[in-house]
């Protein structure tokens, strides 16, 4: 993926996800898998400042370069389904209720750019959890990744574990069809978010991001 990274995102690929498709998605078997970088620096995550409109901007970066891409295939006369960051999600329309059928966690897997690292939070090699997520479902004919990620590549890495002050991570190891949802204890996360509310103002915490050894 090429031209999404001349575009400017700092990883892309293309990933077959027939495995991971809802039955609504069964016709566009490939996934193009677009991600960009935070610049935000831990201590920013730290102090909570210019969190969130951070990562509104990089979403807003990562919609042109799809924008872009769907337009190209489109016109190329393939289908095409664009699945938003996630700060992009906010309508209620029919398609909107389509997104969460399709994690971005599985078209980056599949396309061979990350795993699912204990933190429930998608780990690239390269940049760790510090990248916002696009995809664009295709039905055209691109080359694939032939080396899809299985499984988590944590090993007996634990910082996320030991740093969550929620104790809200459950040091599993993921694989692929295995729900990423239950690695996490949400609650106690959620509880600690609003803990964090109440102290500082903001809802955020981050410290399984600022302290992931990946990236
Ligand atoms: S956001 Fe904070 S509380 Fe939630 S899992 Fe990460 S480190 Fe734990
Ligand atoms: S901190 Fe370590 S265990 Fe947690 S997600 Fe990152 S690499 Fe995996």
């Amino acid at each position: 993926m090429l031209q999404a990274k001349k575009m400017g995102a700092s990883v892309a690929g293309v990933g077959d996800v027939s495995i991971g498709l809802a039955s609504e998605f069964k016709h566009i078997t490939k996934a193009i898998s677009i991600g960009i970088k935070h610049t935000i620096s831990g201590k920013q995550m730290e102090k909570k400042s210019c969190y969130n409109s951070h990562y509104f901007i990089i979403d807003r970066q990562l919609q042109v370069i799809q924008k872009a891409l769907v337009r190209q295939l489109r016109f190329a006369g393939w289908h095409v389904l664009a699945i938003p960051p996630d700060s992009h999600r906010q309508d209620n329309s029919f398609i909107s209720r389509l997104y969460p059928l399709f994690p971005h966690k599985t078209a980056a897997t599949c396309a061979g750019l990350g795993w699912i690292g204990k933190s429930g939070l998608l780990i690239n090699d390269k940049f760790g959890p510090s990248l916002n997520w696009a995809t664009v479902l295709t039905d055209a004919p691109l080359e694939t990744n032939p080396n899809p990620i299985l499984e988590s590549r944590c090993g007996e890495c634990q910082n996320c574990v030991v740093s969550c002050p929620a104790g809200a991570i459950r040091d599993t190891h993921w694989k692929r069809g295995d729900s990423y949802q239950s690695m996490i204890d949400t609650n106690k996360c959620t509880k600690q978010l609003e803990k964090n509310k109440n102290m500082f103002g903001s809802a955020d915490c981050g410290l399984c991001i600022i302290n992931c050894s990946q990236g």
